[in-house]
C-alpha cells in the first residue's frame, strides 16, 4: 500500500528498520544519535552553530508552530499571516488563542502570495513586529515565495516565522541567508521522509534568548528547550520519540544519498509532473494552475457526475494499493495527492491507471469538473 497523503509519508524499509532497537533516552549512544540527527538537520536548515540552534519538540507540527509563536512574538507582538489556505488559518488562530495580535491578510487560494502585497501591509501597520507565513500550503498545493516574502520583511525591519512543515527536506531554506528568519518550523514526516511523532524548529539563538518568559506554557518553551540542551550533557529536556529519531537519522543518510533537498525536489517535481499528465491523460483537471502549482501536493478537481462519490473513490483506490486524503480540503470539490515520500514517477503513472480503473467501477462519465 503506498501513502500518496502529504504526510505522514511512505517511507524506505531502511527508515522503518532502523526502529527496531530500544533506546535508553539519556543513555550516552543514544545522546550522540540525538546529537547527530540535530546536527545535520541544523546544516540542511542553513543555520550556523555559532547564531543558530536546532530544537526538537515530542509531537505534532503544530505542536512547534505554537512553540515557535509563544516563544518568540513578543504578548505586544501582532504577526502578519498571509491567509494562504487552512494551515495559514491555523497559524493564525493558534497565535490568537494565546493572545497575540494577528493581522490575516486575504489571498487568492490558487495564486502565490505577491511579496509587493506583504511589504504594503507591513508598510501600512508599523505595529506588526513578524510575519507568519505558510511555505508550502499543503491544502491548495500552492509554494509561496519564502525568500522574496523574507527579503521584503527583511528591508522592513520585520521577523518571519516559518512553517515549513510541508516543505523542509525539499524545497529550499538557508537560515544563514535570511537573517529575518528567527524561526523555520517542520516535521520528521513530511519531506524529510521519516516517521511521525517529531517536530522540530531551527531558530535564532538571539531570538530565542531574547523571548524568556514570553511563552508562558512550561512545555512549549523554546527558550527553556535551549538552555536545557545548550551544553549537551542533560540529553532531550522531555522523553523523546527515541524510534522517530533513529529513523529519521536514517532517513538523513537517503536524503544525502539523494544529493539533498536538491536531488529530492527533483524527485518530487517528476512525481508531480508524472501525476499531472497521467491524470489529465485521463480527462481529469488539476484545480492550482503553473507557476502556482508546487510539487508537494497536487489537488484534482472532482468530476461532474452523480455517481462521483469522494468516499468511495478513496475505497476504490484503496482496494487497489493506494490511500489518498479522505476530506476535501478546497473551497470547490476536489481531491488531494500528495507526491513526496518513497515513492517515484512509475508509482504516479500506475496511480493515474487506477484512478481511471476507479473512476470506471464506480460508473462516472463526465470527468471534467463543474464548469466555473
Ligand atoms: C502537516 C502540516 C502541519 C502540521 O500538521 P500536524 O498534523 O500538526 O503535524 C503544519 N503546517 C503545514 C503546512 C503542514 O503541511
Amino acid at each position: 500500500m503506498l501513502l500518496l497523503i502529504p504526510g505522514p509519508v511512505t517511507t524506505r524499509p531502511e527508515v522503518r528498520a532502523a526502529m527496531a532497537q530500544d533506546f535508553a533516552p539519556w543513555d550516552d549512544s543514544f545522546g550522540a544519535l540525538y546529537a547527530d540527527v540535530l546536527t545535520r538537520l541544523l546544516a540542511v536548515a542553513g543555520g550556523r552553530p555559532e547564531t543558530h540552534a536546532m530544537l526538537a519538540l515530542p509531537g505534532c507540527g503544530h505542536f512547534a508552530v505554537e512553540a515557535a509563536v509563544r516563544s518568540l512574538v513578543p504578548p505586544t507582538g501582532r504577526v502578519l499571516v498571509p491567509l494562504t489556505g487552512a494551515y495559514a488559518v491555523r497559524m493564525a488562530r493558534l497565535a490568537r488563542e494565546i493572545g497575540r495580535d494577528v493581522v490575516e491578510m486575504p489571498v487568492s487560494p490558487v495564486l502565490r502570495v505577491d511579496p509587493a502585497d506583504v511589504a504594503r501591509a507591513l508598510a501600512a501597520d508599523p505595529g506588526l513586529t513578524h510575519v507568519g507565513l505558510v511555505y508550502s500550503e499543503t491544502s491548495s498545493g500552492v509554494v509561496h515565495d519564502a525568500t522574496e516574502i523574507g527579503a521584503v520583511a527583511r528591508a522592513a525591519g520585520r521577523r518571519v516565522i516559518l512553517d515549513a512543515v510541508s516543505a523542509f527536506g525539499a524545497l529550499p531554506v538557508d537560515l544563514g541567508e535570511q537573517p529575518e528568519m528567527d524561526a523555520v518550523v517542520f516535521t520528521a514526516n513530511k519531506c524529510l521522509e521519516g516517521v511521525p511523532g517529531l517536530a522540530f524548529v531551527g531558530l535564532r539563538r538571539q531570538a530565542a534568548e531574547a523571548g524568556r518568559g514570553w511563552a508562558q506554557s512550561w512545555s512549549l518553551d523554546l527558550c527553556d528547550i535551549l538552555e536545557h540542551e545548550r551544553d549537551g550533557r542533560h540529553g532531550p529536556r522531555f522523553t523523546t520519540p527515541t524510534h522517530v529519531v533513529a529513523a529519521l537519522r536514517a532517513a538523513l543518510s537517503l536524503l544525502e544519498t539523494e544529493g539533498g533537498p536538491a536531488g529530492r525536489l527533483a524527485r518530487y517535481r517528476a512525481n508531480a509532473h508524472a501525476l499531472q499528465t497521467g491524470l489529465r491523460a485521463v480527462g481529469l483537471v488539476p484545480y492550482v494552475d503553473e507557476p502556482a502549482q508546487g510539487p508537494i501536493v497536487v489537488n484534482i478537481r472532482a468530476p461532474h457526475d452523480p455517481a462521483w462519490s469522494l468516499p468511495r473513490f478513496v475505497d476504490e483506490l484503496k482496494a487497489r494499493g493506494f490511500v489518498i486524503s479522505n476530506f476535501y480540503n478546497t473551497e470547490r470539490p476536489s481531491f488531494r495527492v500528495g507526491c513526496i515520500g518513497a515513492i517515484t514517477p512509475d508509482d504516479m503513472r500506475r496511480f493515474a491507471a487506477a484512478v481511471d480503473g476507479a473512476l470506471e467501477a464506480m460508473g462516472v462519465r463526465e470527468r471534467a469538473p463543474l464548469r466555473d
